[in-house]
């Protein structure tokens, strides 16, 4: 059952409580009140599976856990990652910055475009960085039914797991959202739900210094920094402003 059938009877009833209490056919208080809980828990369960934060479903990991030196050496205040890549030339072009500035970051792959560029997939993690999985396809899991699901995450997970020749530990799910069956399925795939608590809207095409102004304004210690290199499904967009704010994002964040 797609959660947001469920959600819509939530909300059908609450409806229907209210054209009751108005026809007479129920008291006009008793009708409120009842529509207001079906509407609240319609609301709760909606906002669980579109919020970063939302842990109605299972939990989902929105700041690292102890920001501060890490065991490289080197800071680890907060976790920049970039979503949908790869994608010629953006990630290529953003490997180099943060190769030069000597930052790894994690990148969630979409992996029917991974299996295209595995050239970019190996430099990925050559240069050291973490490769977490976003999907097979970058669709909205809310509107897959279960089976499908579990058939793409699974497969993402594999193709990955082949292309990187490492185990993929963590998942962050299309536009954030995920219901009690996508996370059923992380659970049985071992992945960790990773969402992120900062995300300055870098696929709106803003421009380099509005990224750098939003990340720096909003990112506290432990922050995870949502971006991307990527433009999934289509792969029109330019991410050339992703690409141009992060050596000055990171030259402002030291
Ligand atoms: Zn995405």
């Amino acid at each position: 059952m797609r959660i947001l059938y469920l959600l819509g009877l939530c909300f059908g009833a609450a409806l229907v409580l209210l054209f009751l209490g108005r026809a007479g056919r129920l008291g006009r208080q008793k009708a409120a009140v009842l529509a207001l809980a079906w509407a609240a828990a319609g609301g709760l369960g909606l906002t669980a599976a579109v919020l970063p934060s939302g842990s109605l479903y299972g939990p989902a990991v929105t700041h690292l856990e102890a920001p501060g030196p890490a065991a490289s050496g080197g800071s680890a205040q907060l976790a920049l990652t970039f979503d949908d890549g790869p994608y010629e030339p953006f990630t290529r072009e953003l490997l180099d910055v943060l190769r030069e500035k000597q930052v790894r970051a994690t990148f969630f792959l979409v992996a029917s475009q991974a299996e295209r560029h595995p050239d970019l997939v190996r430099r990925i993690v050559a240069d050291g960085h973490t490769v977490g999985v976003h999907a097979w396809r970058h669709r909205d899991f809310l509107k897959l039914d279960d089976a499908e699901k579990r058939a793409d995450l699974t497969r993402a997970r594999a193709v990955l797991e082949r292309l990187t020749g490492r185990p993929v530990r963590y998942w962050r799910p299309p536009h954030g959202f995920r219901d009690p069956a996508a996370m059923q399925t992380a659970r049985d795939l071992g992945l960790t739900v990773v969402t992120w608590s900062t995300a300055p809207r870098d696929w709106t095409g803003i421009a380099a210094g509005d990224i750098v102004r939003r990340v720096v304004k909003e990112a506290e210690p432990g922050a995870i920094v949502l971006l991307h290199d990527g433009d999934s499904p289509y792969y029109r967009a330019s991410r050339q402003p992703t690409v141009d704010a992060a050596g000055p994002l990171i030259d402002t964040l030291r």
